[in-house]
């Protein structure tokens, strides 16, 4: 079903020519479906860059033994493309049982690009392993941010989701480096927060409101909530980042008055350059208010759960779908955004005219994408045969 493109070369590529082609005109007319595609979607820099250098490593170390230190992305299919590729598993579903005891200097070791916690990065270091570290530089940006905050005695505030790889690797960098954090999930645990700061809850209700796993186990609100500093994980909603910002704000200058701010708090927008641009874009595709919106990318893609929940702000029936699959004439499956189960919904596609808006997440690539169009157009009875198809919009 996939459509192979011409110039795969070494560096295999994810590109779609259906995709390239839609991606030009924006918008395609095919027969009762119009099809909306926002200026920016898809496969991030950082993304790019990670598998060039997975790419790369299998050329530069040829006959070694090539390992993953969790999944590369979000994305289950490109992580099933790297075990047909021979490279295999150290952490997560596909890890092999007992293969850390077996490393050494041979092994090669692939950071993927959300970066990695300090005690799963130590062993690899001290069996001489080869590191090939594919981290994001914008992944780096909140790390060197936090770094800053211990030195300065300041508690570092996450906005992020406890147990996200690029998450898991900041508290355990502050961790390690003797600080502090707390990562809020949302505004809802933010205004736990804040009401703590200004005395107006107990420290119970505080723990209560956060995830277990939200702080260390040494954290001592009374004692550690004195100077808070804040960053983001680098793809979450940067809207609801800007509301958690403002809100734990407030919240200080209520505490210690305006005067005082610059001592108590620090404010450190981390949001990545792809993750803002493509929810921009997003609300744009939004805001010419289609029918549907199609969210496409990995469950377990912060940044695509996130996009997923611009449709809401405007009222419009969004739906995050990992891939083609998912789709079915009366049925599609679909993640829900507000429990996070995997559920169906029937009748999704009205009859009559329909506009679709489509995006996918950071680490989708633009052939899965291409695949959900295709489906949505096969569902509808409809077809997409080419340029002849794509001539449609706009006469
Ligand atoms: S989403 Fe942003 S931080 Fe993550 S890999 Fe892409 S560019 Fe880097």
């Amino acid at each position: 079903m996939t459509e192979p493109y011409a110039d795969t070369d070494t560096r295999y590529s994810y590109r779609s020519p259906l995709v390239d082609r839609l991606r030009e005109r924006g918008s395609v007319q095919a027969g009762r479906l119009l099809l909306l595609l926002p200026q920016k979607f898809g496969f991030c820099w950082g993304v790019d860059r990670a598998l060039a250098m997975v790419a790369d490593a299998r050329r530069q170390f040829p006959g070694r033994r090539l390992w993953l230190l969790n999944s590369i992305i979000h994305n289950p299919r490109v992580n099933a493309d790297m075990l047909r590729m021979g490279i295999r598993f150290l952490h997560g579903p596909q890890a092999e049982a007992g293969a850390l005891e077996r490393m050494g200097p041979e092994d090669v070791v692939i950071v993927p690009a959300f970066s990695a916690p300090v005690e799963e990065m130590e062993p690899l270091r001290a069996r001489g392993c080869e590191i090939v570290d594919t981290t994001c530089p914008w992944v780096i940006k909140p790390h060197k941010r936090t770094l800053k905050y211990i030195q300065e005695g300041f508690t570092t505030v996450i906005h992020g989701t406890v147990g996200h790889d690029e998450t898991r690797a900041t508290c355990s960098l502050v961790s390690h480096a003797g600080g502090q954090y707390v990562v809020v999930h949302d505004l809802h645990e933010a205004e736990a927060l804040a009401r703590y700061l200004e005395g107006r809850s107990a420290q119970e209700d505080l723990r209560r409101a956060l995830h277990p796993s939200a702080t260390l186990p040494s954290f001592e609100p009374r004692r550690d909530l004195h100077k808070i500093g804040l960053i983001n994980q680098t793809t979450m909603l940067a809207s609801e980042s800007r509301a958690i910002a403002a809100r734990l704000r407030a919240a200080l200058v209520r505490r210690d008055g305006e005067d005082s701010l610059q001592e108590f708090f620090r404010d450190f927008d981390t949001i990545c350059a792809a993750t803002q641009e493509n929810q921009d874009a997003a609300t744009e595709v939004v805001n010419e208010r289609p029918d549907l919106f199609l969210v496409v990318g990995g469950y377990d893609s912060s940044n695509t759960r996130n996009l997923a929940r611009v449709g809401d702000a405007e009222g419009i029936p969004s739906y995050h779908i990992e891939g083609p699959e998912c789709i079915a004439p009366a049925l599609l499956r679909h993640r829900d955004r507000h429990s996070g189960q995997l559920c169906e919904q029937r009748d999704w596609l009205p009859a009559g005219p329909v506009a679709v808006a489509f995006t996918a997440g950071a680490s989708t690539p633009d052939t899965i994408l291409g695949d959900v169009v295709r489906r949505v157009v096969e569902v509808a009875g409809e077809a997409l045969q080419h340029d002849a198809a794509l001539r449609g919009h706009g006469g």
